[in-house]
């Protein structure tokens, strides 16, 4: 059901402790850790501590936690020095997507001009 833990579900491991991870910072709702596989010298994942596949359909189900997402993002790179940084939100495979739990990267610490947009 929507909003349950998955099982095989890597980020609801993490979020129940049974996989670690290098959290930055934890709310009742969100947690925020880093990537396993950094893209730019910070690179880190919020998390909303629920399950849903994608940010859209946590939106959609719990448009506070979804928010949150965003203000835990923004304070998660003003704690590692960044006054830049780039959020996405992959959706889908085809979108680069491999975890199929809501989460929001942020990346920064590099110039981030490059790129899609
Ligand atoms: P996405 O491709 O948008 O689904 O992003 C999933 C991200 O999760 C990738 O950047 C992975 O490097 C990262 N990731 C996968 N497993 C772990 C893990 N156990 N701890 C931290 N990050 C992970
Ligand atoms: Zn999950």
């Amino acid at each position: 059901m929507a909003g349950e833990p998955q099982a095989g579900c890597v980020f609801c491991k993490i979020a129940s402790g049974d996989i670690p991870a290098t959290v930055v910072r934890r709310t009742e709702r969100t947690l925020t850790f880093r990537d396993i596989s950094p893209q730019a010298p910070t690179h880190l994942l919020v998390i909303p501590r629920v399950h849903h596949s994608n940010a859209a359909e946590l939106a959609a189900a719990e448009p506070l936690i979804a928010a949150e997402l965003l203000t835990e993002a923004g304070e998660a790179a003003r704690g590692e020095g960044l006054e830049s940084y780039r959020l996405i939100f992959n959706t889908g495979a085809e979108a680069g997507q491999t975890v199929f739990h809501a989460h929001v990267h942020v990346l920064g610490g590099k110039p981030l001009t490059e790129g899609l947009v």
